[in-house]
């Protein structure tokens, strides 16, 4: 690369999130600079189908010009205000008001964040205040699932329950607690079915309870589908027995939302998809489509009640980001939801979903794919280089990171979680795409068949 390309500027200025940093130094970036629909552009003019939409993220595709302008003309009018000490703007009241209005379990109130780390630190405070408000001292601890994903921030890190991010950050923090995760293809015992294996995780979590305590634990949160984990869908009634569980004990349930929330599963939330009944919803990235970062909390009445009566005690909620539901960012999601709604957004991720789920499983008979898992637009392929023992090829991730280089190679930007391929496209994407998709997956699967199996 020439010594002053994009390339070379961004090896020498640019640390990157979630990379190897020492190996960035040889590889360097991938530099995208242009968005069209389902596709993206790098500044070789070749052109991928993004089937991560982004970071699970762009549910109207890269280049929504109503999002544009609804950005523009907000812009225009007021660039910036806040909701410190009852201050307020039209975009927030209007978007506070939809998502209470959409939400799938009767909600009370809406409080807005920047990022889903961001609303899941909130969440946890707003739960430890709440403990503090009724008294219950000692109603702390937060149980979390190994593998969930909720955030970066030192609490939302601790929250989630993957190595990567705990690992020389010397998380996770005291109160966080990890129970099991739903993976029935790879942790059932032989022979168990999916209502067994879901009965034994429940009992896990209340043998878990019950040694913390059951006056300690506070919360439970969870996605109702695991994203960054690998796409985890639940096994037939986890989160009915897992409910269940919590109800005993009176502990809050905390829906993450933050991939699955505005259609992902073929339905606007994934608690509507899985019958979850949360206290607590986290919302971001198909919020706004991320065009702009914007998240919230969705709180019903018992949340809510107890903080409004401990800042009334204390004098205020000492807790709020100065950016939080900024104006512009309010105004896209506002558009974003209603195209949502008049595209029916959610209906074509029902019906070209299922054609996406039929596809990929068509491949299950490949050598190289352990299983094919998904609901609507989410999905996952979990690749192993020995089908009987679910063995990975080598080391853990070596597989799916091969895999994954090929699918680039060939036009698609997807990304592996360790040996798991996700696929997570805009909720625009049509079925001639998801074709163009799955095939140009089946070639990467069979570019890498002789090197796994020489
Ligand atoms: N929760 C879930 C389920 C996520 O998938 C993510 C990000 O991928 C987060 C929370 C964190 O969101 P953010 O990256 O905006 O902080």
């Amino acid at each position: 690369t020439r010594p002053n390309s994009a390339e070379a500027r961004d090896i020498r200025y640019h640390m990157h999130a979630y990379t190897n940093a020492r190996k960035h130094q040889e590889t360097g970036p991938l530099v995208i600079e242009k968005g069209d629909g389902v596709y993206v552009e790098d500044t070789a003019g070749n052109r991928y189908i993004e089937a991560m939409a982004g970071l699970w993220s762009v549910a109207v595709g890269f280049s929504e010009k109503r999002l544009v302008n609804a950005a523009t003309k907000q812009m225009s009018k007021l660039p910036f205000y806040h909701d410190f000490g009852s201050k307020a703007h039209a975009p927030l009241i209007d978007l506070a008001e939809k998502l209470v209005q959409m939400a799938p379990v009767p909600m009370s109130k809406a409080y807005f964040t920047n990022s889903g780390s961001e609303a899941n630190d909130t969440a946890i405070k707003m739960i430890w205040y709440r403990s503090n408000a009724l008294g219950e001292h000692a109603r702390k601890k937060i149980i979390s699932r190994t593998r969930g994903y909720h955030g970066v921030t030192i609490a939302s890190a601790s929250l989630t329950g993957l190595p990567n991010n705990h690992l020389s950050f010397d998380l996770p923090i005291a109160n966080i607690l990890h129970t099991s995760t739903p993976h029935h293809w790879r942790d059932a015992q032989p022979g168990e079915s999916e209502e067994q294996f879901s009965t034994r995780l429940a009992a896990d979590l209340e043998n878990l309870i019950l040694a913390e305590g059951p006056e300690t634990i506070a919360a439970f949160i969870g996605e109702p589908i695991m994203g960054a984990g690998g796409v985890i869908v639940p096994p037939a009634g986890y989160w009915e027995k897992i409910q269940t569980v919590l109800s005993k004990y009176g502990i809050l349930l905390v829906a993450d939302e933050v991939i699955c929330g505005f259609g992902r599963t073929g339905e606007m939330f994934g608690s509507q998809t899985f019958n979850i009944k949360p206290d607590i919803i986290v919302l971001s990235k198909q919020i706004s489509s991320s065009y702009l970062p914007i998240s919230a909390l969705l709180i019903n009445d018992s949340v809510f009640e107890p903080i409004a009566d401990e800042s009334d005690r204390i004098g205020t909620f000492g807790h709020g980001f100065t950016g939080g539901g900024h104006p512009v960012a309010a105004a896209v999601a506002l558009e974003n939801i209603k195209l949502i709604e008049e595209r029916d957004l959610v209906g074509n991720a029902r019906k070209v979903g299922a054609h996406l789920q039929a596809k990929l499983r068509r491949l299950a008979s490949h050598p190289l794919v352990g299983e094919v898992r998904g609901v609507g637009l989410i999905a996952a392929v979990e690749l192993v280089a020995d089908k009987a023992s679910k063995a990975p090829w080598g080391k853990p991730a070596a597989l799916g990171t091969l895999v994954n280089g090929f699918l680039q190679q060939n036009g698609v930007i997807s990304r592996n979680m360790g040996d798991a391929i996700a696929f997570c496209p805009p909720l625009i994407i049509t079925e001639a795409q998801i074709d163009t998709l799955v095939d140009a997956f089946e070639r990467s699967l069979d570019a890498a068949l002789p090197q796994v199996h020489p």
